[in-house]
């Protein structure tokens, strides 16, 4: 058979495109060759419904210590007593546990939207706000974190039956313990999605969540660096509380709850070859060379946030405690947008996406705000001096958004810096 040119000419397009350019978008990051290797691989092939042991097909010998072999490793990873492996990413992992905790119309609380929460925590266009009812805890507008004696305030008022904690465009530690206390206080479940820190998490960089929530969600592929994939986790199982009885009297466990909602609750067979990509990624993170570059990537996002701000520029909160920074534009270019300001850095070939503000006065098409990261530049070897230059080069572009000429002239040396830093040896 021919080779699909068409195909194989665009991945090698993008391949470039991924060579050439500076990644800060603060979401992606780059696998290794072994990750690719194993979600390249014929374990595509596989079918492989339910869970090691228990299947719905034959031949599952092999993949079920593959998918073993993901859990004990992710387990240790986390210092957590169970885990499932299956959700085919972010979104549905957090589908999974709104399945199990909550019937339609039971509110749930998360962070706000707007102010740095994620879609699949109550978004109007998503199953988590079509199906069950959000509640929006907010961000102090003066500091830019998370305001927890409103959210008690909330919580008391509203009852919700879960709270959430993480987002997507947060860059300070969460108070994990406090939100357990209030949780608790209301009789709630408390989850935390750690899709974003979740690598600076396993390094011990940031606090584990599993000491303090009931149920914790993630992606594979944010800063743990492996492949696109969800997780769900959990420190210790218990009986669940709503005390939905089998027919035999018996409460269900957490455990056995969440398993049945991942299958056949919300999916159908597993990426077995994407929970193989899994393992090699879990094995990665537990090397002390992981630990080495979560470091790393903590220093480069603070770095970056510094010479940003003595640029002119405001970071909400005034810094980051993690991989990522949410620029809010209006301090230094009140006329502006993210819109304008992602099109001009995207010419120059320093990816970024923009991304609203804890109250912004812009829509979320136009936005005044552009979030940054530093776990993908950081893969590719990326230390202070190159963050300094990073924040010089952004400031050029932004101060330059129609000059067509000082845009191409930074694509020139965006891509002249890159060659030095080598990713995939595909
Ligand atoms: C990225 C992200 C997700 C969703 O992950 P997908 O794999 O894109 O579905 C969920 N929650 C949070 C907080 C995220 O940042």
């Amino acid at each position: 058979m021919k080779r699909d040119e068409e195909i194989f000419n665009l991945i090698e397009k993008e391949h470039q495109r991924q060579l050439k350019g500076m990644e800060l978008i603060a979401s992606e990051n780059f696998v290794s060759d072994e990750v690719m290797q194993a979600m390249g691989s014929c374990m595509t092939n596989k079918y492989a419904e339910g869970y090691p042991g228990h299947r719905y097909y034959g031949g599952c010998e092999i993949v079920d210590q593959s998918e073993e072999l993901a859990r004990t490793r992710l387990k240790q990873l986390f210092d957590a007593e169970w885990v499932n492996v299956q959700p085919h990413s972010g979104a549905q992992a957090n589908a999974a546990v709104f399945l199990t905790v909550l019937n339609p119309g039971d509110k749930f609380m998360g962070l706000n939207l707007d102010q740095g929460g994620h879609l699949s925590h109550g978004s109007a266009v998503n199953t988590s706000g079509i199906i069950y009812h959000p509640i929006a805890y907010n961000l102090d507008p003066k500091t830019g974190r998370v305001n927890y004696d409103e959210m008690e305030e909330i919580a008391l008022r509203e009852k919700p039956k879960m709270i959430i904690g993480g987002g997507s465009a947060y860059s300070r530690e969460w108070d994990y313990e406090r939100m357990r206390a209030i949780a608790d206080k209301v009789g709630a479940i408390f989850m935390v999605d750690m899709a974003h820190p979740a690598g600076l998490i396993a390094a011990g960089l940031l606090k584990n969540p599993l000491k303090y929530a009931h149920i914790v969600t993630s992606t594979t592929h944010k800063t743990l660096r492996g492949p696109r994939g969800g997780v769900i986790l959990m420190n210790k199982d218990f009986e669940n509380p709503w005390g939905k009885k089998t027919k035999k009297g018996i409460t269900k466990m957490m455990s056995q709850l969440l398993d049945s909602a991942v299958f056949p609750g919300i999916q159908g067979g597993p990426l077995e070859h994407v929970i193989a990509a899994k393992a090699v990624a879990f094995g990665e993170a537990l090397q002390p060379e992981f630990k080495e570059y979560a470091k790393q990537v903590k220093k480069n996002a603070a770095v970056l946030a510094d010479e940003l701000m003595k640029r002119g520029y405001k970071i909400v909160s005034d810094g980051t405690d993690n991989h990522s920074m949410l620029v809010d534009l209006r301090t230094k270019f009140p006329e502006l947008d993210g819109k304008v300001a992602e099109t001009a850095l995207v010419s120059a070939d320093i990816t970024v996406n923009k991304n609203m503000v804890p109250y912004d006065t812009r829509s979320a098409f136009k936005t005044s705000g552009i979030r940054l990261g530093t776990p993908a530049m950081t893969t590719r070897g990326a230390k202070e001096d190159l963050m300094i230059k990073v924040a010089e080069l952004i400031d050029e572009v932004l101060t330059n958004v129609t000059d067509e000429k000082i845009i191409t002239k930074v694509r020139v040396e965006v891509n002249n810096i890159m060659k030095n830093y080598p990713i995939f040896a595909f």
